[in-house]
C-alpha cells in the first residue's frame, strides 16, 4: 500500500510542543472530517473520534499522542540570545547545530549555538554537553528579539519532510507517524466499508512526552474495555549495535509490544494481535522496549478494572533527534495491522 506522502508532510511538519498541540489539532481536526460518526475535543485538548462499530456492548480506544518533544523560552539575555528549558527528553548532543523554531508572536527561526570546538580546553572537549551549554541564536539584537518573543513561547524543531530510500526522515515522526497511521485507518474503514467489531474511539492525545497526561484524561472519559497504544518505538538496527540491543529493525513490519518500562501488554491482546497479523499476512516484530513509556500505561490503567491492553510502535531510528527515519512499509503494516484488529476483535476468546 502506497504512503500518503503529502499528509504525512502536512502532520510531521506541524508544530505542536506538549500542552501547545493547536497546529497539530487543527491539522488533526481537518484531517478527520468525514470519517468517524462524532469528533469533539475535551478540555485538555485531545481530540476523541467515534466511530460506530458492529455493536456498542464493549468500547475499543486507541490513542497515538500528537505533542512533540520541545522548549519553552526562559530567558532572553542582553545580546539577544535564548535561553530555554526542554519540555520532553532530549539528548543534549543532539542539539548542537539544530535549526529551530520559535512559536512567538510570529514565527521565528533560530540555530542552536554552543562554543566552537577551536576554543574548547581539552577537557571541555571530552565532557558530554549539557543542555544548559546551548543557547538559540536567532541572528537579532535583543531589542528585536523582545518584539517577537516573551518568556513562555514554545521553540519546536525545524526538519521537513524528505524521502530517504526506502524510508522518511524529518522530525516529529515521534509520534506523528501514529498519528498518521490513526488517521489512515480511519481512511482504510470507510474506504473498505468495514465496521469496527465495537464503538471504536479513534484519540489524538496531548502531553505524552512529559508523562502521558492526555491519554489518563481521555482514557478516564472513554473508559475502554479493549485498548491500542500507537507509538514510535526504537530500531536501534544500525552500526555498532548488537543484535539484542537492537528493540526493532526497520522494514521488518509493524512492532506488536510486548512491554515498555510504563506497561506489560495483556497476553490475551497479544496473541490476538499476533494471529491478526498471521491472519492478515501482515509482517510484524515483537517489541521489549526496556527504557521509556508510551500512552498504553494509562489505556491500561485508567479505567475501572483496566482494559486489556497492547500497542503497535511504529520502528524508529535516530529517534528524539530532528532526523527521525521511518520505512515506509512499516507505516503501511501498523495500519493494516490496526484496521485488522478493530474488526476482528469480536472473533477473539478472550476468557484468561
Ligand atoms: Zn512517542
Amino acid at each position: 500500500m502506497p504512503i500518503d506522502i503529502p499528509l504525512l508532510t502536512r502532520i510531521c511538519e506541524a508544530p505542536g510542543a506538549p500542552g501547545y498541540e493547536k497546529e497539530i489539532r487543527k491539522l488533526v481536526l481537518a484531517e478527520l472530517s468525514g470519517l468517524a460518526d462524532s469528533i469533539k475535543v475535551d478540555a485538555m485538548g485531545n481530540v476523541i473520534a467515534l466511530k460506530k462499530g458492529k455493536s456498542a456492548s464493549h468500547k475499543i480506544m486507541a490513542a497515538a499522542h500528537m505533542d512533540e518533544i520541545g522548549f519553552i523560552v526562559t530567558h532572553i539575555d542582553d545580546k539577544g540570545f535564548v535561553r530555554f528549558n526542554p519540555v520532553g527528553g532530549f539528548d543534549p548532543k543532539t542539539l548542537t547545530s539544530q535549526r529551530v523554531i520559535i512559536h512567538g508572536s510570529k514565527d521565528l527561526m533560530g540555530v542552536m549555538g554552543s562554543k566552537p570546538v577551536h576554543i574548547m580546553s581539552p577537557e571541555e572537549k571530552n565532557k558530554v554537553p549539557k543542555i544548559t551549554d546551548y543557547f538559540i541564536d536567532t541572528g537579532l539584537p535583543k531589542k528585536e528579539v523582545e518584539k517577537l518573543v516573551s518568556i513562555g513561547d514554545f521553540v519546536t524543531r525545524h526538519s521537513p519532510l524528505i524521502e530517504l530510500g526506502d524510508c522518511v526522515n524529518v522530525k516529529s515522526l515521534d509520534n506523528r507517524a501514529s498519528v498518521f497511521v490513526l488517521i489512515q485507518t480511519l481512511r482504510a474503514l470507510k474506504a473498505s466499508k468495514r465496521k469496527p467489531a465495537y464503538d471504536f474511539h479513534a484519540v489524538f492525545t496531548v502531553q505524552e512526552e512529559v508523562g502521558l497526561r492526555g491519554a489518563q484524561a481521555s482514557a478516564l472519559q472513554v473508559q475502554p474495555d479493549f485498548s491500542f497504544g500507537l507509538d514510535t518505538t526504537i530500531a536501534y538496527d544500525i552500526p555498532g549495535s548488537t543484535p539484542q540491543e537492537r528493540c526493532t529493525a526497520l522494514g521488518e513490519g509493524a512492532a506488536i509490544k510486548l512491554m515498555d518500562s510504563s506497561v506489560i501488554c495483556d497476553y490475551r491482546m497479544i496473541e490476538f494481535m499476533k494471529a491478526t497479523a498471521k491472519r492478515h499476512h501482515i509482517k510484524w516484530q515483537p517489541e521489549i522496549l526496556s527504557a521509556g513509556g508510551t500512552d498504553t500505561a494509562n489505556l491500561q490503567r485508567m479505567v475501572a478494572g483496566g482494559s486489556i491492553a497492547g500497542a503497535i510502535s511504529v520502528p524508529t531510528r535516530h529517534i528524539h533527534q530532528t532526523i527521525e527515519t521511518c520505512h515506509k512499509e512499516d507505516l503501511s503494516a501498523c495500519v493494516q495491522l490496526l484496521s485488522a484488529c478493530v474488526c476482528d476483535l469480536d472473533q477473539h476468546d478472550w476468557n484468561f
